[in-house]
């Protein structure tokens, strides 16, 4: 048995990264040697800023100091994602993050709310989402400095600067041992049909290795452009095939949450980070122009323009394989959902901490290749629907984009869980799903879909004292959030980055 003794990353953008630093910190007691190439002249996306709560479990996980990260990496707090104009225009919601239970069991809570609704009581879900309450006063505090008051069990995760990001972890990752090579790959050489033996670059230098891992963005430089490995096109569920992207300076207070506006032919990104904002416009090029989309993103942008805008162009889906051979895509290599949920860089994560619960001898066997491939896809589906709910369930018909989306072909696992939860809000239990319950409910209501009965289970739950639960604890979570500082007032006083200026 021969054990992987090199291993090599193409690509140094997010994705590049956090695979080094993952594999630096499971490895920092064993002789492995992992060398990261990556190419001044092609450079990263530099996009993908707005994570999801994991991406602080990757943060712990690596040792690393979260305010020290945030501090170097300009990041601020997000709540959740405020959409607007997705059902009809003029209306929104919010999809916050951390639970909505009322400190219940969630399939009770969510019942007897509904009861409450069926009832004609005024509660609103997201009164229950600790989250939502403090985006609504645009107040934070961080939950474990919270326990024992409402906001335990909130949640939260981070806006950042994408360079930023890539630098701190090449840091960490360089500091661990990991060799970082500058240069462009011009030539891959395969061994056998299946596993690659090694790379030249333009400068002549040949680098070989045991194992290779496929961060090279878009360009997909092992995984399909040597191995062959096709594309598993997604665009007849989600159309928008391109964004433009620019940054501009802050204006006003720091929101603790991401805003995605509903827009003629996609939607709109606006994230705010302590030193400037990401703005982006998502569309789909059949029915808009580059020109369109970036005159629509220039008129709605606050604050001056930091850089040229950018127009990046994607396609929606998953590789066939993720892993083949002595090859693992990781990042954009390996697939890409538009970001409206922000779960491309949790895709990355993901990607490695399922390959290292199935890390491979130098022979690569294939079952656990396949057994990899199975589970990503299963992570990747999953966002898909999660993704094609928030389209399929409008009711605009003012533009052809809004109307293709209101009578879209839906994937049948998505269409199943829609039935099923028309009926008394039940979904499908899933291993280890990304969204948990909270999520499908809170896009769900907020795209006008509320199961027509409740689970009759709760009837035999006194109803006046769970009314008088709701309202006790409405109150108190308002009351509680109301003390607290606001969004800008605690990272001033808590992990302001260089040149935080705001008091
Ligand atoms: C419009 C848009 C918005 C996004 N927003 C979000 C978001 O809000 N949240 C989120 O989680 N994700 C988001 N993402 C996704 C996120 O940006 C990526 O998942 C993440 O940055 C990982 O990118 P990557 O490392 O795979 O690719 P890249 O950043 O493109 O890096 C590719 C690397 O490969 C190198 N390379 C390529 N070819 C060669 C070669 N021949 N030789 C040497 N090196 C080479 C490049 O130099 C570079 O270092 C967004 C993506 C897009 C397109």
């Amino acid at each position: 048995m021969k054990t992987i003794q090199k291993i090599i990353i193409v690509g140094g953008g997010t994705g590049g990264w956090i695979a080094a630093a993952m594999l630096a910190n499971e490895f920092k007691h064993a002789r492995i040697h992992i060398e990261l190439i990556e190419s001044n002249e092609i450079g990263t996306i530099g996009v993908g800023e707005s994570t999801i709560p994991p991406f602080l479990e990757l943060i712990k996980t690596l040792d690393i100091d979260e305010i020290d990260f945030i501090q170097k990496t300009q990041a601020s707090f997000k709540l959740g994602i405020q959409f607007t104009d997705w059902r009809v225009k003029g209306e929104g919601y919010f999809h916050p993050f951390g639970t909505m239970t009322a400190g219940m069991n969630h399939f009770r809570f969510y019942n007897l709310w509904l009861k409450s609704t069926m009832n004609g009581e005024k509660f609103g879900l997201q009164d229950f989402s600790p989250c939502n309450i403090m985006a609504e006063h645009r107040r934070f505090m961080l939950p474990r400095l919270a326990e024992k008051t409402p906001l335990a069990d909130a949640s939260y995760a981070l806006h950042l600067d994408a360079k930023l990001v890539t630098s701190y972890l090449r840091n960490y990752a360089e500091a661990l041992g990991v060799i970082r090579t500058e240069g462009k790959i011009t030539q891959v050489v395969k061994k056998t049909d299946d596993f690659i033996d090694k790379v030249y670059l333009q400068s002549g230098k040949e680098i070989e290795g045991d194992f290779f891992i496929d961060c090279s963005g878009f360009h997909a430089l092992i995984i399909e452009k040597t191995l062959g490995v096709s594309y598993c096109d997604w665009s007849n569920y989600l159309p928008c095939d391109r964004a433009v992207a620019v940054q501009t300076e802050n204006k006003g207070e720091t929101l603790p949450f991401t805003r995605a506006t509903a827009r003629d032919h996609g939607w709109s990104w606006r994230i705010p980070l302590q030193h400037r904002t990401g703005n982006g416009y998502v569309y789909a090029s059949k029915f808009c122009s580059d020109d369109e989309a970036l005159n629509t993103l220039l008129n709605v942008v606050d604050g001056e323009l930091l850089t040229e805008p950018r127009v990046i162009p994607f396609k929606t889906g998953v590789r066939d394989e993720i892993w083949k051979g002595n090859c693992l895509a990781l990042g954009l290599a390996s697939g890409f959902i538009e970001p409206l949920e922000s779960t491309a860089i949790h895709l990355v994560v993901r990607g490695m901490v399922h390959f290292l619960r199935r890390y491979p001898d130098a022979e690569c066997d294939k079952s656990l290749q396949k057994e990899y491939n199975r589970r990503m896809k299963m992570d990747y589906e999953e966002i898909r629907d999660f993704i094609v709910l928030h389209y399929c369930l409008t009711e605009r018909e003012d533009t052809p984009f809004w109307r293709w989306c209101k009578n879209m072909e839906l994937p049948i696992a998505l269409q199943e869980t829609i039935d099923l939860f028309k009926v008394q809000g039940g979904l499908p239990e899933q291993i280890d799903p990304l969204f948990a319950p909270e999520s499908w409910r809170s896009v769900a209501e907020g795209m006008g879909l509320r199961p027509k009965k409740y689970a009759t289970l709760v009837d035999d739950f006194d109803f006046p004292e769970a009314l008088n639960h709701f309202r006790t604890f409405v109150e108190a979570t308002n009351k509680f959030v109301q003390q607290l500082p606001s969004h800008d007032q605690f990272i001033a006083q808590n992990c302001p980055a260089p040149l935080w200026k705001k008091s």
